[in-house]
């Protein structure tokens, strides 16, 4: 099996997982994925992420005309400003997971630092999770919202909508994505309760240690 063909096949099963397990429901979220020439494969308009196609997966070229497959996801402004940020990016992942959407409408989420420290592993593969704004579907202006913080946050939740994770490859981007998820759960479960999260001294013996980025 070529390379190329193992990706699809690992985007589809990596989706199914995530449809399986109600990370997105219905004919929400959506994947890419890098490619070695400059293109991207993505998923595509329309499609439920617990029942793709490898061959139907979108394939652009680095223009982003599509070279093969079905049209691509109307949110893929999302996905090439993530690219065009962070020249690190192999894979973006969005989703519309049920807690961070609910996180991202409480009104004491700091816009800032939308999913708060409680944990190590949320500080190590997501650094500062920015909060956007709501935006309406398929507006460009959300592609223009993640270039304008310049490459500095691999991970943004958009309001009333869902997280969209940047990561080096596919499982970084999955794996940092279900962290973002199981963390927003976490806030929302201990919310009002005065939880202990990570002190100012915890958040930086853990960000020494792995070399995270937790200023910006
Ligand atoms: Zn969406």
């Amino acid at each position: 099996m070529s390379e190329l063909s193992k990706l699809r096949e690992q985007i589809c099963t990596l989706a199914k997982s995530i449809f399986d397990r109600g990370l997105t429901g219905g004919a929400s979220g959506n994947i890419s994925v890098r490619l070695d020439d400059g293109g991207i494969l993505v998923t595509p308009t329309g499609s439920s992420m617990g029942q793709l196609d490898p061959a139907r997966l979108t394939q652009l070229d680095h223009t982003g005309r599509i070279v093969s497959g079905d049209a691509p996801t109307k949110e893929i402004p999302l996905h090439s400003a993530f690219y065009e940020t962070r020249s690190e990016t192999g894979a973006v992942v969005h989703l519309h997971s049920t807690h961070s959407v609910a996180l991202s409408m409480l009104p004491d989420t700091d816009p800032e630092n939308a999913i708060p420290p409680l944990t190590a592993y949320s500080i190590m593969r997501l650094g500062k999770v920015k909060l956007l704004p709501f935006f309406v579907p398929g507006d460009p202006a959300m592609g223009q919202a993640i270039r304008g913080l310049a490459g500095k946050r691999s991970a943004v939740l958009l309001a009333n909508h869902g997280p969209v994770v940047a990561g080096k490859d596919l499982e970084a981007a999955i794996y940092a994505t279900e962290e973002l998820e199981e963390t927003a759960k976490l806030a929302l479960l201990t919310h009002g309760r005065n939880p202990i999260g990570l002190s100012d001294a915890q958040i930086v013996q853990v960000v020494k240690k792995y070399g995270i980025d937790y200023t910006s």
